[in-house]
Order: structure tokens, then C-alpha cells, then sequence
């Protein structure tokens, strides 16, 4: 049984449907990508999962069905958002931001220990610890969004364009980190990206997606085969 299940997912903004009947299944301990253009449902299909949309069709998280559920219930379930535009607070300092993720854990000693983690993920914060949200760059306060979702020790983690706005490099290590995360924590993922040769350095297959629906689907490998993915997502 796969963590998350979504089939034939379809959702709206008042009257505008679109998500026309997506489906995507994370594994334990995997990490699937959505590719897709600009507005092809991306971001849409994350705010399904977490409750931030109104959606239907079936989407079954460890087997049971968390369709029509809250973002807070969501949320306990394990299931993290690190959201397009990072949402991290600008006047809390980068300590702070990090607790923060984990408000609903009582387990002080392991709190302490994954904080530590963290700034050993990202070197850059430590040296910022004191600083708050607003002073950091982006690829600082994108760390620093990843940083407080593993904070709440999620099951699964959903990124949205983790990428957007960075210089290259700093997307790479960005992506670098998470897969560091993926590999010593077991976390699972669903990874929104544009930049499919980034997402494809993390994920073990995609699903892309065009106007709402899956157009293709397949492992890593079996994509990056594809004339089509090639052409359309990594450059030639
Ligand atoms: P992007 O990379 O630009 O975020 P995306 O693939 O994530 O693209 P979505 O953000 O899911 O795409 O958008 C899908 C469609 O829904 C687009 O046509 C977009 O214009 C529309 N849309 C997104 N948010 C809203 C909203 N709050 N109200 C109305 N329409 C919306």
C-alpha cells in the first residue's frame, strides 16, 4: 500500500475547475515529482492534499481517507507544506521559525536534537540562527521552510517549487540538503517542480501534468528517456 494515493482528483476555484481527475502515489520512504508549465495544477494539487482546496475523488494518506479533512487535521496526520513562497515569519528570528515546526511535539530532548540536525542540513542557518525571517535571503529562508516542515517530524513532506527565484547553485543545495533528508530520515515526498532536471536529481519518478491532467507518468529513468521530456523540460 502506498503513504499517499490520490486518483482521479478533481478540484476548483468557484466555478473554474482546475484539476481534472489527477492521479499520483507517493511510497514509503519514496519521493515522487509533479512536473508541469506554469498553471498546469501543480501548486493546486499540493492544496488539494493539505485541505486548502475543496477537492473530490479519492485521496487515501496510510490508508485511510483524508478527502474534506482541515489543513490543521491534515497537518497531525504528519503531512508537512512547505509552500510556493516559503511561508516562513519574517519577524520571528531563524530559532524561533524552527520551534515553531515544532509546536506539537512534546518530545523536548528529540526537539532539541533534530534543531541540531537542521543546522547540520544547513550550515547557512546556524550562522543565522539570530537573524529573523526577514533578513534572509531567499535560498535562507527557502532552508529555513524545509527546516521548520522536518521540525514537526513529518510522515510526508509536500514541497512546492522549492526552486523558485534561486540562483542555480543555491537551488542545487537546496535540493542537495533534501536529498541528504530524504536518505537519513526515510521521509517520503511530493516534490512540485519546473525545473525537471532538479526535481529529477531527488525523485524516483513524476507524473507531469498540462492543464490539470497526468499527460505522462513513469520513473525517473523511463522520463528522462522520453524525446518529449527531453525537448519540453530539460532543454533539448
Ligand atoms: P505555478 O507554477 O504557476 O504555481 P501550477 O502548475 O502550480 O503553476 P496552479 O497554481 O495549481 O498551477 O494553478 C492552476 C490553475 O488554477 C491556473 O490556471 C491558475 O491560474 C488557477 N488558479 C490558481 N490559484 C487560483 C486562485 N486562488 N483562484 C483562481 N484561480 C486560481
Amino acid at each position: 500500500m502506498s503513504l499517499l494515493e490520490l486518483e482521479n482528483v478533481s478540484a476548483a476555484y468557484g466555478p473554474v475547475t482546475v484539476l481534472h481527475g489527477v492521479s499520483v502515489n507517493v511510497e514509503r520512504g519514496g519521493a515522487t515529482g509533479i512536473l508541469g508549465a506554469n498553471g498546469a495544477g501543480k501548486t493546486t494539487t499540493l492544496r488539494a492534499i493539505s485541505g486548502l482546496v475543496k477537492a473530490s475523488g479519492r485521496i487515501v494518506f496510510d490508508g485511510k481517507s483524508i478527502l474534506g479533512l482541515r489543513p490543521d487535521q491534515v497537518a497531525s496526520l504528519g503531512i508537512a507544506h512547505v509552500p510556493e513562497g516559503r511561508g516562513t515569519l519574517s519577524r520571528l528570528t531563524v530559532r524561533d521559525n524552527l520551534l515553531l515546526g515544532a509546536y506539537l511535539r512534546r518530545d523536548r530532548r528529540a526537539i532539541t536534537a533534530d534543531l541540531d540536525y537542521c543546522l547540520d542540513l544547513f550550515p547557512q542557518l546556524r550562522t543565522r540562527i539570530r537573524s529573523t525571517g526577514a533578513a534572509l535571503s531567499g535560498g535562507e529562508q527557502q532552508m529555513l521552510a524545509i527546516g521548520r516542515a522536518f521540525m514537526s517530524r513529518p510522515r510526508l513532506l509536500l514541497l512546492d517549487e522549492a526552486s523558485l527565484g534561486l540562483a542555480p547553485s543555491t537551488s542545487a543545495n537546496v535540493y542537495s540538503a533534501v536529498g541528504r533528508l530524504r536518505v537519513e530520515s526515510g521521509l517520503s515526498m511530493l516534490v512540485v517542480e519546473q525545473n525537471a532536471a532538479l526535481a529529477f536529481t531527488l525523485v524516483d519518478n513524476a507524473t507531469v501534468l498540462e492543464t490539470g491532467r497526468n499527460v505522462l507518468s513513469g520513473t525517473r529513468t523511463e522520463l528522462m528517456g522520453m524525446d518529449s521530456i527531453r525537448k519540453a523540460y530539460l532543454g533539448g
